[in-house]
């Protein structure tokens, strides 16, 4: 079977879910295929910065109406336990992607979007159109095909990405807790090997979500081994373990978790979200850009559909040079800051400079954020 569509989006997650919502209002033909099937837990801090509320908002999505909880304090600990506290400049909000994602799909639904659960494995290009394969559906015709596949997938080793080639050491861990926390705060507790975020999401559910090494982690029998032996070495972590319940029957974990460079379009693919690029989670920004790189993305789409002024190759470039407007310093400020926060030497010497200097920390906070979407 063979169906043809203007936009296909791959992947339903935030970038893809809000890029189809975009669509959908300007009255653009869009499919989008997600292979999960939702509501569904995902690896994530779940704590999103405020710069994407005015973008929502233009969208039809208050914030307000998901219970979320409002977060505008930063706390970080070295591995022993020393701690630096920061407002945070524009501060955020928790809410868990179970609800989001689920809430997003239903919206994009009542716009009409095309929405299917099944997998792409391959995207091809011939003539002047894109041909997407799929597991359940057969093939998919398209003018403009969206990445929104997230970090890595199948489609990367197809489209010859540098990336997908290579092993990455990063693997990550996350569940849902009943726990005292501070709504107010996001906190952010190294241990040897990585480090472990926590935050509250509705209902006064504590969402705890660690990145660590593989090499790390491989010398313990399990997780809550690894738990014991490593993230009790922080106080903070300690007390948060021994006193928190498990709300999942078990923990979810991803791996392989690459944080190099990519490219915002490949072999003419327009990749938004982790498939454009994925900022280290300790910057709590890889959301707000996925939905940031949806508004760019669709703002050329949209304003081409209906002036067709723009050739595919001056979208592409168009594109491209947005997006490295928009993240590229990020990117940066991210891969040095978690090579500082991941050297205790380093983290040590932070903690003291930041106690002593609190305003460097809201400065650095700004080098891995941008400002409030305009629309
Ligand atoms: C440990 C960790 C903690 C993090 N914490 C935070 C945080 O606190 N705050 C923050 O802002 N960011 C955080 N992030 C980053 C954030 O999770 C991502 O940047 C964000 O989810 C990116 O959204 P996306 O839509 O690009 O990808 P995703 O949300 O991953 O969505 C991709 C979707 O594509 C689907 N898919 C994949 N392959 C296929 C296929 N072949 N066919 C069909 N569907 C497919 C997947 O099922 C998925 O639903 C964290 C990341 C990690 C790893």
């Amino acid at each position: 079977m063979n169906h043809s569509t203007h936009i296909l989006i791959i992947g339903g997650g935030l970038a893809g879910l809000t890029s189809a919502i975009h669509l959908a209002q300007q009255q653009i033909p869009v499919t989008l295929i997600e292979k999960n099937t939702y509501p569904v837990h995902k690896v994530c801090g779940e704590y999103i910065s405020n710069e994407v509320v005015p973008y929502l908002e233009y969208l039809g999505i208050d914030i307000h109406d998901l219970d979320v909880v409002g977060i505008s304090e930063l706390h970080i600990t070295t591995k022993k336990g020393k701690v630096i506290k920061s407002k945070l400049p524009l501060g955020g909000f928790g809410i868990s992607r179970y609800k989001l994602d689920h809430h997003l799909w239903n919206l994009a639904k009542e716009l009409g979007v095309r929405l299917l659960n099944d997998q792409v494995t391959n995207v091809g290009f011939q003539g002047d159109k894109f041909f997407v394969d799929t597991t359940k559906n057969g093939v998919f015709s398209s003018d403009y095909v969206i990445g929104a596949y997230g970090k890595r997938s199948i489609i990367d080793k197809n489209l010859e990405r540098d990336f997908s080639q290579k092993k990455s050491p990063w693997l990550a861990v996350k569940a849902h807790y009943t726990s005292k926390f501070d709504s107010k705060t996001v906190a952010l507790h190294n241990f040897e090997g990585g480090y472990c975020g926590l935050s509250v999401v509705e209902n006064d559910i504590v969402n705890a979500c660690y990145l660590v090494n593989y090499k790390s982690f491989k010398k313990y029998k399990d997780i809550k081994d690894f738990e014991s032996n490593v993230l009790y070495k922080n106080p903070y972590l300690k007390d948060f373990f021994e006193n928190a319940e498990l709300q999942f029957k078990k923990h979810i974990t991803i791996s392989q978790i690459n944080f190099d460079p990519k490219k915002p379009v490949e072999k003419g693919v327009f990749m938004i979200g982790d498939a454009a690029g994925l900022i280290h989670p300790l910057c709590g920004n890889g959301m707000a850009m996925a939905i940031q790189s949806a508004k760019i993305l669709c703002d050329v789409l949209s304003d081409n559909y209906f002036s067709k002024k723009y050739t595919t190759k001056e979208i592409e470039e168009l594109y491209t040079k947005q997006w490295n407007l928009a993240f590229s310093r990020r990117l940066y400020a991210g891969r040095v800051l978690q090579k500082v926060l991941l050297n205790h030497g380093f983290q040590v010497l932070a903690q003291k400079i930041a106690n002593t200097i609190p305003a460097i920390v809201p400065e650095i906070i700004k080098q891995t954020h941008g400002k409030p979407l305009v629309c």
